[in-house]
C-alpha cells in the first residue's frame, strides 16, 4: 500500500539557494578536440599528403633554381583547400549540437509553491519533488515519495531493461545496484508512476559520472550518403586512370620526343625511380582500384598491409625497390651514382611537375564536396526543419522524408489540437449532468480524481494548464468545473493497486481505499464496450437496474456521439468486499462492475490539417489513418480531414483485432487499400507499417505514446510529438514540436527538395569534372604547354568542391517539388535527363576549349596572357553554368527567387572576386598575367552566353 501526502515543493527562494549549492541540472560537455588537431586530420588524406610529398621535392627544386612562385602557390592552394573545407564541415557539424541542447529543455512535472507545474530539466533542482509517469525518462536521480506499479528500465546504467521499483521496504532488492526507492537520471519508465525527491542533479548524478558524450549524430551514414559514395569511387576510379594516362603521354612526350635524347641508362633509371615512387604511394593508389572492385560487385577486401600498413612502412618498401632495383642497374652496368647516369635537372622538374600535375587531377577527379554537400544540406535543413517546428534526431530522416510514399498517423495531436473537453457527461445516477452531495456523486468524484494520473496547473488561475494524459485531464477540467478539487479528493484515498491506461487494454482500473465512500472500491474507465462488457447492473437515480434494458439506448447514444468525432469513455465501480484478488497479469479478475455512465470527449480538428493532407495526397502521398477510437469516429475524422468519401468501400476501413486475424497474405493484399485503421493497438500499427514496406512502400509513422515505440522504431521515418513521451520521441526520427501534421508536410518538402539540392550539385560538379579532366588530358597529348597550372586546377577544384557545394546545398526548399509524385527509393541519383544534360553541357564546354587552345596555339606556343584568357573562360563557364544548375528541375528561370539565396550569392560573388584576384594579382603563382577591363568585360559577357541559352531551353520547355 502507498501512502499519498500533500506535497508543498521547494520555494522560490529554496531553487536559488539550491541551485547556488548544488549545481544546475546539466552535464558538463565533454572536452572536444582541440581546432588545430581537427584541421591537422584533414591532412590524413592519402592524396593531399601524396601532393604535399610532391610539392615538398618540387620546393627541394626550387632551390636549386631559386624559382619559388609556383611552389608557394602550390602550398597555399593546398591549405586553402583543406582550410576552406575543413571551416565548412565544422560549421555543419556544429549545427547538430542543437539536439542536445533540446534534451535540456524536455518538460516535467513539478511541485513547487504547493502548485503543480512544467518546468524544463535544466532547472530542476536538488529538493524538488517530481512527478513522474510512464514514458518519462527520469531527469535526475532522486528518492521515490511514491511509487504505484513502478517499472524502470535501468539499462542505460545497469543493463537491466526491467527493475520494480518501490518505497515498500518490505519489497526492497538487497542485491540491486541501486537501492530499490532511488531512481537514476537517464532511466526510463516502462510502467506505473512515482513522485521523487530529487537528490543529485547534472554531473553529480550516477548518468553523469558515467555520461559519454550524448548523441553524436554527424557520424552516421544516410542511404543518400551511400549512394553518393559509390559515385564518388566510380569517378576516383576514373580520374586515377586519367591521371596515370596524362602522366604516360607527358612523361613520353618529355623523353622521347622532346629536344634532347637522352640515353636508354637515364630512361632505365627513372623507370627505377617510378616504381619506387609508385610502390611507396601505394596507400593512394590501390584503394582506389579496390573502390571500384566493390562498385563492380567484387567485393575484394583491401589487404590488411595497406589498410594499416603505416606510411613510413610504405616509404621504406619504397626506398627498398629503389636500393634493389638499383642495385640490378649496376649489375647491368648502370652507376645511379654517377651523374651523368640521370636526367637533367631540368627534366626532373618537368617530370616532377607532371606528376604533380597527374596526382591534382586525382584530387580533382575525387569529389570531395558531394560527402560534405550531404552533410552541408542536411544540416541546413536540420537547422530550419527545427524553425518550422521539425526537430531531427537522426540525420537520414531529412532525406528519406522526401521519398516517403505512406504516411500512418494517429488522430490524438497529430490530426485534432489535443485540446479535449468534456462534451457530454452522461451519467444515469446523477441529475442534468450536475454533482451533488450524496453517495452516486461521490462515485463520480472518486473515479474522476482517484482513477487518473493527470494534474491540473493552477499557475495561471485564468488559464488552466493541463499537464498529463489530456483524456483524464479533460475529465479533471470537467470536475473542476463542478466546483470539486481532484487532488484534494486524490489525497485522502490510498491506492492500493493499479493497471495504468494502456493503449493495448485501453482501459485503466484502480483498486482504492475510498475516503469519500469509507469502503475498498474498484474504479474502472476505458472504451465503452470493453466496459459494459465486464458490468452487470448500472447505477441510475433509482438504484441499481440489470444492464441490458438499457444497453440498447446506450449504445445508440455512443454511437451518436462517435458520429460526430468525439471520444467516449465508460466508467464502472465495484465496491469491494471480499479479500480475493482483483488484478491478475493486467486483467480484471474476480469482480462485478456496476456501469455508471460514459462521457464524450471533444477534440476539435487542426485548423491547417486538411490542407496540410490535401497538399500529401497531392504530391502522392497515401495518408493512413490509425486510430485507437472507434470507427465512427475514425470515420468522421476522416471525412473531415478528406481521406474518408461515403464511396469508399468497406474494405478501406479495418478494426485492430480484425486486421489481427487476417494472415500475412490477405492483410498485404488488404494494406494496400486501406484507409482507416481504428480500434487499433500499437502491434497493430507495427504489423501495418511492415507489411506496407514488404510492398515496397516508404513508410512515414507518427506517434506519441511508449507504445508507439516499435513502429516508430520500424517505420523508414518515425515521427514522433513533441508532447509525446521520451521513449516515443527516442524512438523516432523526427519530432514535431508543434504535434501538426502541416511540419509533416513541411518535412517532405524539406526532403525532396534536400535531394533536388544534391542533384543539383552533382550537375554542376561533374560537368566541371569531366571538362577539366579531358581538357588536361587533351591539351597534354596534342599541346606543349599544360592548358592548366597545378594551382589553377586547385582553385578550379575549390569552386567545385566548396563553394558549389555550399552555394547549390543551401538553396531554400522549393514547394513545387510537393507537385511531383514521390521518387522511389531506388533510384538512381543521376537521372537519365541529368546525364544527358551533363554530356550535352560538358562536351560543348570541352569544344569551345579545345578550339581556343588551338586558335591561341603559335607555332606550339600559347603566350601568358592567352593562358590567363583560357584560365579565366574555362572558370567563367562553369561560373555560368552555376545559374543553370540552380534552376535545374524547376523549369523556371535561374533568376527566380535569387534574392532569397544568400548562400548562392555569396558563392557566385565569392568565384568571380576569387578569380579577379588570381588573375590581376596572381602572376608566376598562379602562371597568370593581369587582364583589361576590356578583357575581362568580352569574357564576361561572351560566356554568359551559357546562361543565356540555358534560359532559352528553360523559356521554349514553359512555353510547351
Ligand atoms: P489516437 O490515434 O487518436 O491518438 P490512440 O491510439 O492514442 O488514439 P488510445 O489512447 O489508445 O487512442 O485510446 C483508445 C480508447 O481508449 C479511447 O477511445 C478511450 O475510450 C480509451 N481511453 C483513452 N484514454 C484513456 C484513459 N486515460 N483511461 C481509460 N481509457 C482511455
Amino acid at each position: 500500500m502507498q501512502n499519498s501526502r500533500h506535497y508543498i515543493g521547494l520555494t522560490d527562494k529554496q531553487v536559488l539557494q539550491n541551485r547556488e549549492r548544488y549545481g544546475e541540472n546539466v552535464l558538463t560537455p565533454q572536452k572536444r578536440e582541440p581546432l588545430w588537431k581537427l584541421f591537422l586530420e584533414k591532412f590524413e588524406d592519402p592524396i593531399i599528403k601524396i601532393l604535399l610529398i610532391a610539392a615538398f621535392l618540387s620546393l627541394g627544386i626550387s632551390f636549386v633554381h631559386m624559382e619559388f612562385a609556383e611552389t608557394i602557390g602550390i602550398f597555399f592552394a593546398i591549405l586553402l583547400a583543406t582550410g576552406v573545407a575543413f571551416w565548412f564541415e565544422r560549421d555543419a557539424n556544429k549545427k547538430f549540437d542543437v539536439l542536445n541542447k533540446v534534451k535540456d529543455d524536455t518538460l516535467y512535472k513539478i511541485v513547487r509553491n504547493e502548485n503543480i507545474s512544467e518546468i524544463a530539466k535544466k532547472n530542476i533542482v536538488v529538493g524538488d519533488v517530481l512527478i513522474l509517469e510512464t514514458g518519462e525518462e527520469v531527469p535526475a536521480d532522486g528518492k521515490l515519495l511514491e511509487a504505484v506499479s513502478l517499472q524502470i528500465d535501468e539499462s542505460c546504467l545497469t543493463g537491466e531493461p526491467i527493475i520494480d521499483k518501490t518505497t515498500n521496504p518490505d519489497s526492497f532488492n538487497k542485491d540491486a545496484t541501486y537501492p530499490s526507492n532511488w531512481v537514476m537520471r537517464g532511466t526510463k519508465i516502462m510502467d506505473g508512476h512515482c513522485i521523487v525527491e530529487v537528490l543529485k542533479v547534472g554531473d553529480e548524478t550516477e548518468f553523469g559520472k558515467v555520461a559519454e558524450k550524448s548523441t553524436e549524430m554527424s557520424g552516421e551514414e544516410t542511404p543518400l550518403n551511400k549512394q553518393l559514395d559509390k559515385l564518388a569511387k566510380l569517378i576516383g576510379f576514373v580520374g586515377l586512370l586519367l591521371a596515370v594516362l596524362t602522366f604516360i603521354v607527358l612523361l613520353v612526350k618529355d623523353l622521347f620526343l622532346g629536344e634532347i635524347h637522352y640515353p636508354m641508362n637515364a630512361i632505365g633509371l627513372l623507370a627505377v625511380v617510378i616504381i619506387a615512387v609508385t610502390v611507396a604511394s601505394a596507400k593512394v593508389w590501390v584503394p582506389i582500384i579496390y573502390d571500384y572492385f566493390e562498385i563492380m560487385g567484387r567485393d575484394k577486401k583491401l589487404p590488411n598491409s595497406i589498410k594499416k600498413g603505416s606510411w613510413f612502412t610504405w616509404l621504406l618498401y619504397g626506398a627498398g625497390s629503389f636500393i634493389s632495383l638499383s642495385v640490378i642497374a649496376y649489375i647491368f652496368g648502370v652507376n645511379p651514382l654517377e651523374r651523368a647516369s640521370w636526367i637533367s635537372m631540368e627534366t626532373a622538374a618537368h617530370l616532377l611537375q607532371y606528376f604533380m600535375v597527374s596526382v591534382t587531377l586525382i584530387v580533382v577527379a575525387v569529389p570531395e564536396g558531394l560527402p560534405m554537400s550531404v552533410t552541408l544540406s542536411l544540416a541546413l535543413s536540420m537547422r530550419r526543419m527545427l524553425q518550422k517546428n521539425n526537430l531531427v534526431r537522426k540525420m537520414h530522416a531529412c532525406e528519406t522524408m522526401g521519398a516517403a510514399t505512406v504516411i500512418c498517423t494517429d488522430k490524438t495531436g497529430t490530426l485534432t489540437k489535443n485540446q479535449m473537453q468534456v462534451h457530454k457527461a452522461n451519467f444515469w445516477c446523477i441529475k442534468d449532468e450536475q454533482l451533488d452531495e450524496d453517495v452516486n456523486s461521490d462515485i463520480i468524484r472518486e473515479s474522476i480524481s482517484v482513477n487518473s494520473t493527470a494534474y491540473l496547473d493552477f499557475s495561471n488561475p485564468n488559464k488552466i494548464k493541463t499537464l498529463g494524459n489530456p483524456t483524464e485531464a479533460a475529465l479533471l477540467l470537467w470536475l473542476h468545473k463542478q466546483g470539486d478539487n481532484y487532488l484534494k479528493i486524490r489525497e485522502q484515498s490510498d491506492i492500493i493497486e493499479q493497471l495504468t491506461f494502456s493503449p493495448e487494454r485501453k482501459f485503466m482500473a484502480s483498486l482504492v481505499e475510498s475516503s469519500l465512500l469509507r469502503r475498498k472500491v474498484l474504479y474502472v474507465k476505458g472504451a465503452p464496450e470493453i466496459i459494459l462488457s465486464k458490468c452487470g447492473s448500472i447505477l441510475t437515480t433509482d438504484g441499481l437496474k440489470p444492464i441490458e434494458g438499457y444497453l440498447p439506448v446506450i449504445e445508440e447514444s455512443l454511437l451518436g456521439f462517435q458520429k460526430q468525432a468525439m471520444r467516449t469513455l465508460g466508467f464502472a465501480y465495484e465496491i469491494v468486499d471480499d479479500t480475493k484478488d482483483r488484478f491478475e497479469n493486467g486483467k480484471i479478475v474476480n469482480s462485478n462492475l456496476i456501469f455508471v455512465g460514459f462521457t464524450a470527449i471533444a477534440d476539435p480538428l487542426r485548423e491547417d490539417v486538411s490542407l496540410a493532407v490535401q497538399k500529401c495526397l497531392d504530391a502522392g502521398i497515401e495518408v493512413k489513418i490509425v486510430t485507437g477510437d472507434t470507427p465512427g469516429t475514425a470515420k468522421e475524422i476522416g471525412k473531415q480531414i478528406g481521406i474518408w468519401k461515403i464511396t469508399d468501400k468497406p474494405e478501406s476501413i479495418i478494426t485492430g483485432s480484425d486486421f489481427a486475424e487476417l494472415s500475412d497474405q490477405e492483410a498485404v493484399q488488404r494494406v494496400q487499400q486501406l484507409k482507416l485503421m481504428c480500434r487499433a493497438r500499437p502491434t497493430d500499427k507495427q504489423r501495418l507499417v511492415q507489411l506496407l514496406q514488404r510492398n515496397g512502400e516508404i513508410v512515414a509513422v507518427t506517434g506519441d505514446g511508449t507504445n508507439d515505440a516499435p513502429a516508430l522504431n520500424h517505420a523508414h521515418v518515425g515521427l514522433s510529438m513533441g508532447s509525446g513521451t521520451s521513449v516515443a520521441k527516442e524512438a523516432s526520427d523526427i519530432t514535431l514540436l508543434d504535434d501538426s501534421f502541416n511540419s509533416i508536410t513541411t518535412a517532405v518538402m524539406w526532403g525532396r527538395s534536400l535531394y533536388q539540392n544534391i542533384q543539383r550539385f552533382i550537375l554542376f560538379q561533374l560537368t566541371i569534372n569531366v571538362v577539366a579532366l579531358v581538357i588536361v588530358f587533351l591539351g597534354s597529348i596534342f599541346g606543349y604547354e599544360l592548358p592548366l597550372t597545378v594551382t589553377q586546377m586547385l582553385w578550379v577544384n575549390l569552386i567545385m568542391d566548396t563553394f558549389a557545394a555550399v552555394a547549390l546545398a543551401s538553396l531554400p526548399p522549393n514547394p513545387d517539388v510537393m507537385e511531383n509524385k514521390p521518387r522511389k527509393n531506388e533510384d538512381f541519383i543521376i537521372t537519365p535527363k541529368m546525364s544527358s544534360n551533363i554530356l550535352f553541357v560538358s562536351f560543348s564546354f570541352i569544344i569551345i576549349l579545345l578550339s581556343l587552345l588551338f586558335i591561341f596555339d603559335r607555332n606550339g606556343v600559347i603566350t601568358a596572357y592567352d593562358l590567363t584568357r583560357f584560365f579565366t573562360i574555362f572558370v567563367l563557364l562553369q561560373f555560368w553554368n552555376m545559374f543553370n544548375a540552380k534552376a535545374f528541375g524547376t523549369g523556371k528561370s535561374a533568376f527566380y527567387g535569387l534574392h532569397k539565396t544568400v548562400g548562392f550569392l555569396i558563392a557566385l560573388v565569392t568565384i568571380l572576386l576569387g578569380q579577379f584576384l588570381i588573375v590581376q594579382f596572381g602572376g608566376e603563382v598562379f602562371r597568370t598575367v593581369p587582364l583589361t577591363l576590356r578583357d575581362w568585360t568580352i569574357i564576361f559577357v561572351s560566356t554568359s552566353l551559357v546562361l543565356w541559352i540555358g534560359e532559352l531551353v528553360r523559356l521554349i520547355k514553359r512555353i510547351y
